[in-house]
């Protein structure tokens, strides 16, 4: 799933070479927490005493909460590897190990409150989705955890290391779905066992939802759940992939986390024609592949206006005072970007790309039909019905069929929310120089359904990847460091702790 994030606009080609080694910078930016992370329950906010040392910085506040942050590494990275090496691989996706193997480890720490659910037919088997639930007193609405348990296909070829060995090499864990979206699931499932181990009394119920299919557009996954058991987007929050930390954003040597506030929607779209056949020595004027043609002309030809949504205005100011850009954004100058940088441009309007293209049985021989597949992407809020007449009247020819393949739309999150601050609050105290950056993703993600139903989501993986990492995301050779998997798991743990309790 194409993320933007903050490093990617200043690379308008995202594909970098794959390095071979992970380098270190990116831990130097950690702030080490030598103790663990206290509490002072009278205002359920943390104050952190003591001056940094260096880059290292010393909790010396009380502490209610003794974490080995050691053991729970080690403990999230065995769990990790066991998990990568369960092959989710979507298509066909079978997900039922993978939370089985979940559920194991749930149960051991005694979270037994669990639900399962089968979305399983004639045509697809295994198709499971999970959630737990550890119960707060009710007085707020439900945080959910998150995650899918499949992974897209590998090119095994492509890889240097066995994408579904699980393996640990040098500091590092090697696999499809290190980062999206297994390392993402093992470090909300951290949350919720040490929440459990600590007993920390909760105002919120914890939610881990753990669901299948979303790599394949979530039809055994998200949508079958808002579907048919909608009293799981009863919540306030959810915390999702969408985005994560930058090592270096928009040319400046500092990181930055990117957390996804909305997502285009995608609109695909089939375009077809019929016409009548014949012999391709004697044209005609109902060409069924003439005509489809013409359509896409018009179409490639259709300039739709630029705009800059409140989203994006508020990711470029945020850069701004984060010190990532000099100039202050306005406007007019994001529009300037835009015509420069191809995800820039994404992001200021409704896209539109010819995917496929069908038509014909001979070299001789005029169709009788032809097809072509669109892959629109509406911005946040767009009216997908009214975007579908606009194309219409654009094409201005009935006799071009448009048929709806996937269309789904969302609101954006509000960007001024508790969980936000706290977010900020968390990712300030964790790595040193980071802002975080309300992002819009131009992939979609499961937060949809749930922005779809008014809760308010946001993508944000707590990891800091060096460019070289994150593009092996749906690449070859995805893998996390275990420098990341535990940052991850403390931030996490400090964000839902502090918004939960
Ligand atoms: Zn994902």
């Amino acid at each position: 799933m194409p993320y933007l994030t903050a490093n990617s606009i200043n690379n308008a080609a995202p594909e970098m070479p794959l390095a071979e080694s992970v380098s270190a910078p990116a831990t130097s930016h950690f702030r080490e927490f030598n103790q663990t992370i206290k509490h002072t329950s009278s205002l359920g906010q943390d104050t952190l005493l003591g001056p940094p040392n260096g880059r290292r910085l010393q909790c010396l506040a009380m502490t209610e909460y003794d974490i080995d942050w050691d053991k729970v590494t080690d403990e999230a990275t065995d769990i990790l590897s066991r998990y990568i090496a369960i092959d989710t691989t979507n298509p066909p996706g079978n997900e039922e190990p993978a939370v089985r193997f979940l559920e194991e480890i749930l149960r051991k720490d005694g979270i037994e409150d669990l639900t399962f659910y089968d979305a399983s037919d004639e045509t697809s088997k295994g198709r499971l989705n999970m959630l737990a639930r550890l119960p707060g007193d009710g007085t707020a609405k439900p945080i959910v955890l998150l995650n899918h348990t499949d992974v897209v296909p590998v090119e095994r070829g492509g890889w240097d290391e066995d994408p579904f060995a699980g393996l640990i090499k040098d500091g590092v864990i090697w696999g499809r779905g290190a980062v999206d979206m297994k390392g993402m699931g093992v470090i909300e499932l951290i949350a919720m066992l040490l929440i459990k181990r600590l007993g920390i009394p909760l105002k919120r119920d914890i939610v881990f939802l753990a669901v299948a299919d979303e790599e394949a557009g979530s039809e055994y996954g998200a949508e079958f759940l808002a579907r048919e058991h909608p009293e799981i987007l009863n919540a306030e929050y959810v915390l999702n992939e969408g985005g994560w930390g930058t090592t270096a954003a928009m040319g400046t040597d500092r990181p930055a986390f990117n957390c996804a506030v909305s997502e285009k929607g995608p609109c695909w779209l089939t375009l077809s024609t019929e016409g009548r056949p014949g012999h391709g020595s004697v044209p005609h004027h109902d060409n069924a592949l003439d005509r489809l043609l013409r359509a896409l002309q018009r179409i490639q030809e259709w300039e739709r206006p630029r705009t800059v949504g409140p989203e994006l205005s508020a990711f470029f100011a945020e850069a701004h005072r984060g010190g990532y850009l000099e100039e202050k954004p306005t406007d007019d100058s994001i529009k300037a970007m835009a015509e420069e940088n191809p995800l820039i441009s994404a992001l200021t309007t409704n896209t539109i790309s010819l995917t496929t293209l069908n038509a014909g049985v001979k070299h001789n021989v005029i169709p009788a039909s032809a097809e072509a597949t669109i892959d629109c992407r509406l911005l946040p809020g767009t009216d997908a019905e009214a975007f579908i007449e606009e194309l219409r009247a654009v094409i201005d020819d009935p006799k071009v069929k448009i048929e709806r393949a996937l269309v789904s739309s969302t609101p954006a999150s509000p960007i001024d929310t508790e969980l936000m601050s706290v977010i900020k609050d968390v990712t300030r105290e964790h790595v040193e120089d980071a802002s975080v950056l309300p992002s819009v993703s131009t992939g979609f993600t499961d937060s949809r359904v749930f922005r779809n139903a008014g809760v308010t989501a946001y993508g944000l993986i707590p990891v800091l990847l060096e460019p070289a990492e994150a593009v092996t995301i749906h690449g070859h050779n995805e893998r996390v460091s275990i420098e990341n998997l535990r940052l991850g798991c403390q931030m996490m743990f400090e964000i839902v702790r502090r918004i939960s309790s």
